[in-house]
């Protein structure tokens, strides 16, 4: 076993770090208030080239393997305190993948590109208003017409979903609850399509710089070329995307971790109660200690579940193990760097009263903790 990043990998940890800083922090507190999206530093993000990780270089992009982009999105998540611009663009990622692994050749062609450079923006959605964890009772119904399908149905909370110029759309064709999901299909629906609309912007209780909503399909055309990969194959596809999804979303965690923890190992250091420095009380230290366990520990199942993929293999229950573990630290850190500084620490100019916020959604999206222990345990034979 080697632990050791590669040269590139650190240098572009290095870069990204410096960039994000740079460039993304600026008008967060204000976006965040006001639920505004970051166009702008979506742009920068996109010259920096980090919507193009995985795209394969042919079409634009740096054709990282996983390993390498789990690195960079870490990178990403320390230097810049926007979460909400992070999710999106690991939205994006996974929508590339996606694309990348199971379109056409004309499909890769049409949208690769445009996503890699961020002209255009994508969604997924598989979530419904009565189907979430329980995604195979979504009611989403695909029916055949003479040149291709029609969608009806609706789905919620969609990241992207008020920006996307494209969303991925799961669709069943049969009535009732599937069992193994053979009947589950996957589209690529384009906005501006007769029948596919989209709600507004949701109010969130963190990430609200994400934007999500609801889309409706009301008989939407969808021609028969923007099927994503085979009829039936919806769940083999969902069951892929969601893997590389626990891996991007963990390493953005895990970014947001390191960048807590350097701010509440600065701020015992300096802050001073009864005479001596606050980190010299246990009861502080030893929080500080917990999320510096919890953060190794961390990366060592993020580095393991992205090589897994790397090796074109499955890591179902990694990225379970994995993605439960560090969303449940990650607002665990959180919540003790408010409790460690005290009184700023709950005010908003500290900004980690911010970082608690986002960090709630984590054990919720990409599949809740419970579900993740519902499929490690079931991966163990219960
Ligand atoms: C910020 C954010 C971004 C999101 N982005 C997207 C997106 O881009 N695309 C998309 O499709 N979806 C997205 N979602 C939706 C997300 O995937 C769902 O919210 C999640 O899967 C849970 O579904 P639900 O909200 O319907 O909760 P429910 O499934 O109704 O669950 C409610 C509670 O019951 C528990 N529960 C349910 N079933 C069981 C069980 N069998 N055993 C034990 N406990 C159980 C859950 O763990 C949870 O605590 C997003 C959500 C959020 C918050």
């Amino acid at each position: 076993m080697n632990f050791s990043l590669t040269d590139t990998q650190l240098l572009q940890w290095e870069s990204i770090v410096d960039f994000s800083r740079r460039e993304l922090n600026s008008e967060i507190r204000d976006n965040d208030q006001q639920g505004q999206f970051p166009l702008e530093n979506w742009q920068k993000c996109a010259e920096m080239g980090l919507l193009g990780l995985l795209t394969p270089e042919e079409y634009g992009g740096l054709g990282e393997d996983l390993l390498s982009c789990a690195v960079s999105i870490e990178a990403l998540s320390y230097g810049c305190e926007d979460s909400g611009l992070v999710h999106a663009i690991i939205t994006q990622l996974c929508c590339i993948v996606l694309l990348n692994l199971y379109g056409s050749a004309q499909q890769k062609q049409q949208y690769l590109g445009k996503l890699s450079c961020g002209e255009l923006i994508a969604a997924q959605s598989i979530t419904e208003p009565d189907a979430g964890s329980d995604v195979l009772s979504m009611r989403t119904k695909v029916d055949s017409n003479g040149s291709g399908y029609s969608l009806s149905g609706g789905k919620v909370f969609i990241s992207n979903g008020p920006l996307a110029g494209v969303v991925i759309v799961f669709a069943k064709n049969g009535e009732g609850k599937s069992s193994f999901g053979g009947d589950i299909s996957c589209f690529l629906i384009e906005r501006g399509t007769a029948g596919f609309s989209v709600g507004k912007p949701l109010a969130k209780m963190g990430l609200r710089t994400l934007q999500n909503s609801e889309l409706f399909f009301d008989d939407a055309c969808v021609p028969a070329q923007m099927m994503l990969g085979k009829s039936g194959h919806g769940m083999f596809i969902f069951n892929e995307a969601i893997e590389w999804e626990r891996v991007l979303m963990t390493a953005s965690h895990l970014g947001t971790m390191e960048r807590v923890l350097g701010k509440c190992v600065e701020y015992v250091k300096t802050r001073k109660q009864f005479g001596r420095e606050i980190g010299k009380n246990q009861s502080i230290s030893n929080k500080i200690g917990d999320m510096k366990v919890n953060l190794e520990l961390g990366k060592l199942m993020l580095y393991k579940m992205a090589w897994l993929k790397d090796q074109g293999k499955r890591a179902t229950l990694e990225a379970s193990v994995g993605k439960l573990f560090v969303s449940e630290s990650l607002k665990s850190s959180c919540l003790d760097a408010v409790q460690i500084h005290g009184g700023y620490g709950y005010m908003q100019e500290c900004d980690l009263e911010r970082d608690l916020r986002d960090s709630i959604a984590a054990t919720i999206y990409s599949g809740t903790s419970e579900m993740q222990r519902n499929i490690i345990a079931r991966m163990l034979g219960l």
